[in-house]
């Protein structure tokens, strides 16, 4: 069991061996072949993650990077200065390969492929330490696969081989620049505009929220000239920092914003004058016929859908970091002649953030995939983890009491920063309409439902209440489904969120019930059996009086092995799920 009493702070720990559940996920996601090399890297950085990164993204929030907009004989330079510990984060971030070439290029010469699940646990990691960072590595990686599927042949080798360099000093980050002053969810307004000049293309206008602004190379929407207005008028360019030889490309920054948080990245308002930039369009050449060919933005799109699983994983960091901090604090504080974490309230508090961050991570790692199911996963991961993210911050400031508050504590920060993820690459509202839409596809609609109505299991008794609301909660969603594609455009709108949220209530309890089967069959071990049924009572159950008149004692009974993940037995397990509703 983690012994939260023999820990002082959660800075200094090993965020991979503290984190029981992380490691379920791998042994679970992770084929064997995989498991085995995976697993040392994951030690080897969740010391360094929990370490030195976790201490300095405290430095990095109090000294953020400064714009200097001119050298000192005058010229426009429109440089960013980054504090030297935000400098050696990203070093340690490059060179570890929790982004960079290095364990990509380990698993290509064990022939595997690098296993998504394995950089969505480094990026979980990393986001508890600091999400700011991971927006920056998460756009290389985005530009990186835009850059392999659509750059033209002549310039794509060129190009990758500075996304993906070997040595830091060499590595170009990537960023995108999309929203303009008249708005960020609404696209079809964008004003920049391309002009090709007969042997490139040179780009015009204003960007008005662009993270990582000194990135090596942009991935940016703009309308070529005389192409149609609205979305399909729209062509993806990549914007260089330099041009081809040697000098400053035109991208004039006008100022940094001044950030509630993520205050690692800096977020600038910049204006393109005459600057040069490839047409991504996939195509042999850069000419002016395909960059009209009405795709720019589904090309863009690609980019976004990796780039908002990102922002899930962000909130699910912040989740587990808020969980560790609560849990550390309530070990340790006294009240009342008791330690906080023995209190009847306080012990519902910690199962609660314990239930729904292992669902919210369920959700964000079974989303890290490609194809039709992640097409909605990805939507429903980013709403719960990053809805998540700002409830669990706001919780754990309450849990650490007035001291939570204070910003020598780390939590504070922790708030300020998780603001940011339910906006970023589309807000919540966006990111729901975006579930229905993508269950309008056939294929992605069967997709969820099967995955969905999957978990069998052993028919052990263990889930069968778990899975008989669940099947009740599914049997709803059709039919709900149904009544928004008839309904008409308003009324599905209006319902979207809580559409969303019952679909993520859903997919959540359904990957429970697997994780919860497999963990049974592998050990033995009911704990997460327990955890499934808790978060099916509270998301899929309408408790009689509100569960006031409950005699269910689960919370109080098993709070240590369920906040500090030991085994129960099923016969254990069985005799408090005869409580449950
Ligand atoms: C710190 C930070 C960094 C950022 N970095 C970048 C970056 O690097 N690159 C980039 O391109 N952008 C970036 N953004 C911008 C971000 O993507 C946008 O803020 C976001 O997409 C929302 O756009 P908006 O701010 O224009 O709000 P709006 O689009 O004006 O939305 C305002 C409100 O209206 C709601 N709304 C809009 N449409 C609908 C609808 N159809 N139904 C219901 N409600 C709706 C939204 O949910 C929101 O609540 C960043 C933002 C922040 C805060």
């Amino acid at each position: 069991m983690v012994k939260y009493e023999e820990f002082e702070s959660a800075i200094g720990l090993n965020w991979y061996e503290i984190d029981p559940n992380l490691q379920q996920l791998m042994r679970r996601l992770l084929e064997p072949e995989d498991f085995e090399w995976c697993e040392p890297e994951l030690r080897r950085i969740g010391a360094l993650i929990g370490g030195p990164i976790a201490a300095r993204a405290e430095v990095t929030d109090k000294n953020p990077p400064q714009l200097v907009k001119f050298d000192r004989h005058g010229e426009r330079i429109d440089e960013i200065v980054h504090h030297p510990d935000a400098i050696a984060t990203k070093r340690d971030i490059w060179e570890s390969g929790i982004a960079g070439p290095r364990l990509r290029r380990e698993a290509a010469r064990r022939g595997r492929r690098y296993p998504e699940a394995m950089a969505t646990a480094l990026n979980f990691m990393l986001s508890q330490a600091e999400t700011g960072m991971l927006c920056a590595t998460g756009m290389t990686s985005g530009v990186f696969a835009l850059v392999r599927r659509f750059a033209a042949p002549e310039v794509r080798e060129q190009l990758l081989a500075r996304l993906s360099a070997e040595r830091f000093e060499d590595a170009w980050d990537g960023a995108m620049f999309m929203t303009e002053r008249t708005g960020g969810s609404d696209l079809s307004t964008l004003t920049t505009s391309a002009r090709w000049d007969g042997t490139r293309w040179l780009l015009n206008g204003s960007k008005w929220f662009c993270s990582n602004i000194d990135a090596g190379l942009i991935a940016t929407l703009a309308r070529p000239e005389g192409s149609q207005p609205g979305l399909r008028g729209l062509a993806l360019f990549l914007v260089p920092r330099w041009r081809g030889d040697g000098t400053r490309n035109g991208i004039h920054v006008r100022r940094l914003k001044d950030k509630l948080g993520t205050r690692a990245v800096p977020t600038a308002e910049a204006d393109f004058v005459d600057a040069e930039a490839y047409l991504l369009a996939g195509g042999e050449s850069s000419d002016a016929q395909n960059a009209r060919d009405g795709r720019g933005i589904n090309r863009m799109m690609e980019m976004v859908n990796t780039s908002r699983h990102g922002v899930a994983v962000m909130g699910l960091g912040i989740m587990r970091r808020a969980f560790l901090e609560s849990a550390i604090f309530a070990a340790h504080r006294t009240a009342f002649g008791r330690r906080l974490e023995e209190l009847p309230m306080m012990r519902q508090t910690l199962v609660d953030m314990v239930v729904e961050l292992e669902a919210a991570a369920a959700l964000v790692f079974a989303a890290c995939g490609e194809g039709a199911l992640a097409r909605v996963l990805v939507p429903l991961a980013k709403l719960r983890a990053t809805r998540g993210g700002l409830n669990f911050a706001s919780q754990a400031i309450e849990v650490h009491g007035g001291n939570g508050y204070i910003e020598d504590w780390p939590l504070a920060r922790q708030l300020r920063d998780a603001q940011c993820h339910t906006i970023w690459e589309g807000t919540e509202n966006i990111i729901c309409l975006d579930v229905l839409r993508s269950l309008s596809d056939e294929q992605v609609l069967g997709s969820v439902l099967s995955a969905l109505a999957a978990p069998t299991g052993q028919g052990d008794a263990l889930f069968d209440r778990a899975r008989t609301h669940l099947s009740r909660a599914l049997a709803e969603i059709r039919e709900a489904l149904m009544f928004l594609a008839r309904s008409g455009r308003e009324i599905a709108q209006l319902r979207a969120r809580a559409f969303a949220h019952y679909m993520a209530d859903a997919v959540g309890a359904a990957l429970l019930i697997k994780e919860a089967e497999w963990e049974l069959e592998r050990s033995g071990d009911a704990r997460k059996a327990l955890v499934a049924q808790i978060f099916v009572n509270s998301h899929l159950v309408n408790s009689p009086m509100r569960g006031v008149c409950s005699n269910d004692r689960v919370v109080l009974d098993l709070f240590e092995p369920l906040t500090r993940y030991g085994d129960i037995s099923p016969a254990k397990a069985q005799r408090f799920l005869a409580q449950q509703p």
